[in-house]
């Protein structure tokens, strides 16, 4: 173990700015791949605890994550007003993560690997192309060969299109068998649209009595509190679900960047962001979990090899150009939102739209992919973005909003699932 001492910034050979999502897989990572002869820290205010977010995501089963899932489907649900299509993913599932698991393993992995833990905020970061100096709240200081920073920030200028995925899911336990756990519901466009946006609500059963229900949007503004418990129960009425028969367990809440606008993966050379910070959520659905894995992995193999913990870009720049294109498609109001998805998923196996979400599809692929939109609204986009690119170039940087904090409703457990309306409804069990 390094001794820490008041004079000197602790000596590292890698340091974790964020322990949240990406720093935890990263660890697991680290850990799996057998690194042991690398001296890290981790710098974080907060030790990430329990169960905080519950992550969604798709890809080939039998992976190091399988144990730690709470539940897994083979086929999916997209339902639009006019049709509910059933999506056999094969050879791909639809899985669900809860935080909890993942923090666990990521404790685990930091036990073994010797890490020194500093629990101070990073405020400062100097790279002198040689070593990193790290400023952390608690005045020790860190000076690191290399600098692996998941804090979240804005991107580094103004998007074209700056739009928010943002949530609530409530985890609902019912009286009596109300899910079918065999299949989740991915996305669900029957949900009133807003004016400017797309919404959807889906479904992520663990068992036939308990699931996770949520209302989701795509657009540039957060609801309120009120607003969002509205949604929701809104949402649960169009499932038939019936309100009397069933408990608010517990809430989760977020928002997520949904933009054109850069998140440099590589600021200096001696520091990589990585997860969201790193430009890991992809722009056109807010996913990010499986760039983050991904990345994770690369990055440990990197290091096991001797190489710089570099990953891959989390996506194609094509990719993140057809992104911009099709965020302002919807954004401009050429392209309906959930007439984009149905599109999408009508016109091509499932297994190719969400390897192409993973940007993992080929050129070819995603031609057929392009073709699966409307093309006219699409080509306007096409050109408005280019122009729009052209006249960015011309004027000076315009600095990113900041990614507001999610809208947290009262303590969230044992609650009816009605919107408050009376004196019961806030109650415990
Ligand atoms: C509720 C929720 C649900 C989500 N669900 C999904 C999903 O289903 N599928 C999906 O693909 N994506 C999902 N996402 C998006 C994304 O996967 C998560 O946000 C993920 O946690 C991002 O990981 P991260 O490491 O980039 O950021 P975080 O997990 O937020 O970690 C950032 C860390 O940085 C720390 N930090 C902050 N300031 C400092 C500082 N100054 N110094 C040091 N540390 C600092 C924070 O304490 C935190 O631990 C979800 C996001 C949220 C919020």
């Amino acid at each position: 173990m390094v001794r820490v001492t008041d004079s000197a910034p602790l000596d590292v050979d890698l340091a974790l700015l964020g322990g949240g999502g990406a720093a935890s897989l990263l660890l697991a990572a680290l850990d799996r791949h057998g690194v042991r002869d690398l001296r890290i820290a981790i710098v974080d205010p907060v030790r990430r605890r329990g169960q905080d977010r519950t992550w969604a995501f798709w890809g080939h089963p039998d992976s190091d994550l399988d144990p730690l899932l709470s539940a897994s489907w083979q086929q999916v649900e997209v339902a639009t007003a006019a049709r509910r299509r059933v999506l056999d993913l094969t050879p791909l599932r639809y899985a669900m993560l809860r935080s909890g698991p993942v923090y666990d393993r990521a404790a685990d992995a930091e036990r073994r690997l010797d890490t020194i833990r500093i629990v101070a905020p990073a405020e400062t970061v100097r790279d002198d192309g040689d070593r990193v100096l790290v400023g952390t709240g608690d005045g020790r200081g860190v000076r690191a060969g290399w600098v692996l920073d998941s804090r979240p920030r804005p991107p580094a200028r103004a998007g074209r299109t700056t739009w928010l995925q943002h949530f609530r899911g409530w985890w609902l336990e019912a009286d009596r068998p109300a899910f079918d756990p065999t299949r989740a519901v991915l996305m669900d466009f029957r949900t009133p649209q807003p004016p400017r946006g797309v919404s959807f609500g889906y479904v992520l059963p663990v068992s036939d009595r308990y699931a996770l229900v949520e209302y989701t949007e795509f657009s540039p503004d957060l609801l309120t509190d009120a607003g969002y418990d509205a949604a929701l129960a809104g949402y649960r009425d169009l499932l038939g679900l019936d309100p009397t028969g069933l408990r608010v367990r517990e809430v989760e809440n977020g928002v997520i960047p949904m933009t054109d606008a850069p998140f440099p993966a590589r600021p200096t050379p001696r520091v990589v962001r990585l997860g969201t910070a790193g430009g890991a959520t992809r722009p056109s659905t807010g996913f990010t979990f499986s760039a983050m894995h991904r990345q994770a992995d690369q990055v440990a193999r990197a290091l096991t090899a001797g190489r710089a913990p570099v990953p891959e870009p989390a996506y194609p720049r094509r990719h993140r150009w057809m992104d911009a294109v099709a965020l302002r498609a919807l954004d401009r109001g050429g392209v309906g939102g959930p007439e984009f998805f149905d599109r999408l998923f009508d016109r091509n196996p499932a297994e190719r739209v969400l390897r192409f979400l993973d940007g993992g599809t080929t050129p070819a692929e995603e031609v057929a992919i392009m073709n699966s939109t409307r093309l006219w609204p699409m080509i306007a986009a096409t050109a408005g973005d280019a122009a729009h690119r052209v006249h960015d170039r011309l004027r000076p940087t315009r600095p990113a909003p900041a990614i507001p904090p999610a809208v947290v409703g009262p303590a969230p457990t044992a609650r009816r699932a009605g919107p408050p309306s009376g004196e019961d409804d806030v109650r415990a069990r």
